[in-house]
């Protein structure tokens, strides 16, 4: 059993767990809220806590070229320095790298070189400066450096980018990090069976503290996206983390914590807040439309979201359509405050033996609507 995680519970495939970091304790699954270049957009760190937030998401290539991982560590780490004291992942700008595509210059079995979105200017990624970086951060979960092809690649592409993640997280795993830092693998491979199972397996092969399925939610068919994660997770060892990266939609959420994953992240919650549309359970609400505009209920009658206890949606609507800050704010906050407590109460339900049917009742009442 790995000390880091612990699991309480478990409903089919699906886990209820703890897992326990530097900087303390997770309970699982659980949604991470992204913080890409060190700030959850619009919101205080204590307006995050607040909303249940129990582990951020910081990016390695966003801080790396501003301000500079190494000036962050001069002023005391990535925690002091955006004031958020609890659990924060860093990922390793592998996946920033490889979908910046018209960027790259070359990819080889050292590292890829490409040009940074920031000025320009040539740079280079390898597992050792991935380490390096993360361990100047001083982030509580480090991520290996690892090739993520884009969807509909051939399989001689996907092949090549499975082989050098695997080399890559060799090299990454023997390396310095920062005091007691975990470190997680990824897994490549696309949706092709084959591809993903070897990738899965070299990665769990290698004994990380946790293990990520990565390369998935980048565009593929959806269905075949499911059925990977439900086999693939299945294959991870059963005692540490699983990671799913990039998944955020509800329906997402529910599948992945089916099919045994404890760890999420998504940009959609704000980003979702900044296109002026809110995710409720009923589905996603475009404030913009004007049948909002004498609305005096909530965002979402269940939620208890500051946005939801005290403004209506007519309110919210006239924020959005006249750009003001605090629109965005509030959809902000209730939009992850929706994905958060969607991935707690799954919690909850695998702990009473109850997840299938939690999740049938949530996905019943989503009918997207505008
Ligand atoms: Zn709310």
């Amino acid at each position: 059993m790995s000390e880091t995680f612990r699991i309480t519970a478990t409903d089919g495939a699906a886990r209820a767990g703890v897992l326990t970091t530097a900087h303390g304790e997770v309970p699982t699954p659980v949604f991470m809220p992204v913080g890409t270049k060190a700030t959850v957009k619009t919101l205080d760190p204590d307006e995050v806590r607040s909303l249940g937030a129990r582990i951020l998401l910081g990016n390695t290539y966003h801080l790396h070229f501003r301000p500079g991982d190494e000036l962050i560590r001069d002023l005391g780490g990535l925690h002091r320095f955006m004031g958020w004291e609890g659990p924060i992942l860093t990922d390793s700008g592998g996946f920033q790298v490889f979908s910046l595509r018209d960027t790259i210059a070359r990819v080889d079995d050292d590292g890829v070189t490409f040009r940074n979105v920031y000025d320009g200017s040539e740079a280079r990624f390898t597992p050792e400066l991935a380490a390096g970086i993360q361990a100047n951060l001083g982030s509580d979960i480090a991520m290996c450096l690892d090739q993520v092809p884009p969807a509909g690649v051939s399989r001689r592409v996907l092949e090549e980018a499975v082989r050098r993640t695997t080399e890559w997280a060799r090299r990454q795993r023997v390396l310095p990090r920062a005091d007691g830092q975990l470190r997680f693998g990824i897994a490549q491979g696309g949706v092709d069976p084959e591809l993903r199972r070897r990738s899965t397996e070299e990665i769990a092969e290698l004994g990380f503290d946790g293990n990520a399925i990565g390369g998935l939610a980048i565009g593929e068919d959806r269905g075949a996206m499911f059925e990977t994660t439900d086999w693939s997770a299945a294959l991870l060892p059963a005692d540490r983390p699983r990671y799913f990266m990039g998944i955020g939609d509800p329906e997402g959420i529910l599948e992945v914590i089916e099919a045994g994953v404890d760890m999420f992240d998504c940009v959609l919650p704000t980003r979702t807040a900044r296109t002026g549309s809110a995710l409720t359970r009923g589905g996603r609400l475009n404030l913009r439309n004007a049948r909002f505009a004498r609305d005096p209920g909530p965002l979402d009658e269940s939620c208890d979201c500051p946005a939801c206890v005290r403004f209506s949606r007519a309110y919210i609507r006239h924020l959005v359509n006249q750009q003001e800050v605090l629109g965005l704010r509030l959809l902000s906050l209730h939009n992850l405050r929706f994905v958060i407590e969607l991935a707690r109460g799954a919690r909850d339900a695998i702990e009473r033996g109850e997840f299938a049917a939690y999740k049938r009742d949530r996905l019943e009442t989503l009918t997207w609507q505008s």
